[in-house]
């Protein structure tokens, strides 16, 4: 990877065009401005410089934009699928070409560094490629025998639908909503977050370019309190997946049911890593500290919460801190940063919050919990860890979303399941033993959707992706996401002249 000073210079040739023509919307093969002509400045958290002005789009561009969707299903949804896969192959190819341009500028719109952006760049064609390669089975059903009947079931794409998407990794969580959905033959309307919305635009460019037909794919920047709120109320859209915060799932839902829509949601998580003594402490340590200070710690499935046996506990937790002090933070261009600058000042307050009421709540800040000098005025925070704290503290119960991790003792299994499953979320659960019966009884009790057994988190993309209790409602991944994009419709066949009931004679 070239150095900072090259990438800076690679970065300016890519945001030029931004600063310059703005970020459009995207209505039917066409950028547009916002209707009313608004637009909204963002800004990059690196030293909070104006990046763009981007289209503030409202309720009258999403109807535009959900009319486009409308117009466009009938053909798209016909579309024989072997044509739909190799557009969406076209589309990974694409973003293939253009993943430098596409990971310069979620660096710079997000902070997230480039070493894990420029994998996740790549990561998103290989979102396409697997849907594609899927596209041609969406319809497939079953064949479900009774006596004197045969039940056929298939599947058709739902319609229009809504993809709201969060700001930490826009471009990688976009395509891992949009792929299926368009794979299988909906349409879409896609709202990004209003505090990361360039790669989306560069996103609709590539699929365009590939072949996409116009309507297919529709683009809103906006508020979520108003282009948002206009998605998910609009009735032309029959399904919306959206990931983020839970409060927000919660309006959305209040919104929608106008509309009867059906959601898909993926939300926080205050994700335990249970360490027990048999464990290979050293992975152990490697894991957790990679889950929770990659991705500046903005990661849903972040190992936000480590419980660790309190025979291991002060060893641990220094291993831990050590490490944590190690990591290079710095500009997210910069190929030896780890962890760059949090998204936004908001956010960068709300994590300070965090720390201060760390000590308040009478733990310890055993590592960070300080803005490293010399960065400037972005929005940076040392990986911090918290040590001495408790299951009850807010900082142990609380989605903090930033590079922060707290450390919990634990006296026995029993003791660790209790505090493991005492939240409100159940995204993601880690457990490092060597004992497999252990793992086996542990993971079938704890209450999460995904579960990793001595490792990180690890994506396969046929398996699915969801969270429990107030972490989502339903799955992603494989087939689970076609379920969601698609209604399954029975028919079923009589095959005898059996006795039908008769009623007036
Ligand atoms: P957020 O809920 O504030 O915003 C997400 C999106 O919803 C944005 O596009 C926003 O504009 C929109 N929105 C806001 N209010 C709305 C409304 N009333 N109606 C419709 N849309 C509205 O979330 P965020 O702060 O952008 O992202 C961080 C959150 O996302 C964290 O809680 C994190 O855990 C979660 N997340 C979850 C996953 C997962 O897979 N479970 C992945 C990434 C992020």
């Amino acid at each position: 990877m070239s150095d900072l000073k090259t990438n800076l210079k690679r970065a300016e040739k890519y945001l030029a065009r931004f600063a310059q023509n703005g970020v459009l919307n995207h209505i039917n093969g066409q950028a547009v401005p916002a209707d009313d002509g608004e637009t909204f400045t963002t800004i990059s958290p690196v030293d909070l410089q104006p990046l763009a002005e981007v289209a503030h789009g409202k309720a009258s561009d999403i109807d535009k934009a959900a009319q486009a969707a409308a117009a466009a299903f009938k053909g798209w949804s016909e579309t024989d699928p072997k044509d739909r896969a190799a557009i969406l192959h076209r589309i990974a190819d694409g973003i293939e070409a253009r993943a430098e341009e596409i990971a310069f500028t979620e660096c710079m719109d997000t902070g997230q560094a480039l070493r894990f952006m420029s994998k996740a760049a790549i990561r998103s064609a290989v979102n396409f490629r697997f849907f594609a390669d899927k596209a041609v089975e969406a319809r497939d059903g079953k064949s479900l025998y009774a006596p004197n009947q045969l039940n056929v079931t298939s599947r058709k794409p739902i319609g229009p639908v809504g993809i709201i998407t969060p700001w930490n990794t826009p471009f990688m969580l976009s395509t891992w909503k949009i792929a299926p959905a368009i794979a299988c033959g909906c349409t879409v309307v896609h709202k990004p977050a209003e505090f990361s919305p360039l790669t989306a635009r560069l996103l609709i460019e590539i699929a365009e370019e590939a072949g996409l037909p116009p309507g297919v794919w529709n683009l809103v920047n906006g508020m979520g309190e108003d282009a948002g709120k206009a998605l998910t109320e609009h009735p032309a859209i029959k399904a919306i997946g959206f990931v983020g915060e839970g409060a927000t799932g919660s309006h959305i839902m209040r919104q929608a049911s106008a509309t009867l829509k059906r959601f898909h949601f993926e939300l926080g998580g205050k994700n335990p890593v249970i360490v027990f003594p048999d464990a290979d402490l050293e992975r152990a340590a490697d894991a957790a500290v990679f889950m929770i200070y990659s991705l500046n710690g903005e990661r849903c499935t972040s190992s936000s919460r480590l419980l660790v046996h309190e025979s291991i506990y002060d060893d641990f937790t220094a291993k831990v801190a050590k490490k944590a002090k190690n990591i290079t933070v710095g500009h997210p261009l910069d190929p030896n940063t780890t962890v760059g600058p949090l998204i936004h000042p908001v956010h960068e307050d709300k994590v300070n919050s965090y720390i201060n009421l760390a000590t308040e709540e009478g733990a310890t800040i055993a590592a960070g919990g300080f803005k490293p000098d010399g960065l400037g005025k972005g929005c940076y925070i040392a990986p911090t860890l918290f040590t001495n704290a408790t299951n009850d503290m807010r900082i142990a119960r609380e989605e903090i979303f930033g590079p922060v991790l707290t450390a919990i003792p634990f006296t026995d299994e029993a003791h660790a399941l209790d505090m493991a499953n005492d939240t409100e979320y159940g995204l993601t659960g880690y457990i490092w033993t060597s004992d497999v019966t252990r793992a086996l009884r542990f993971s079938d009790a704890l209450e999460a959707g995904m579960i990793w057994v001595n490792s990180e988190n690890t994506r396969h993309l046929p398996a699915p992706f969801g969270g429990a209790k107030a972490s989502g409602i339903g799955r992603d991944g494989g087939d689970w996401s076609f379920d969601f994009y698609m209604e399954t419709k029975n028919i079923a066949f009589a095959m005898s002249d059996h006795k039908i009931p008769k009623l007036g004679g």
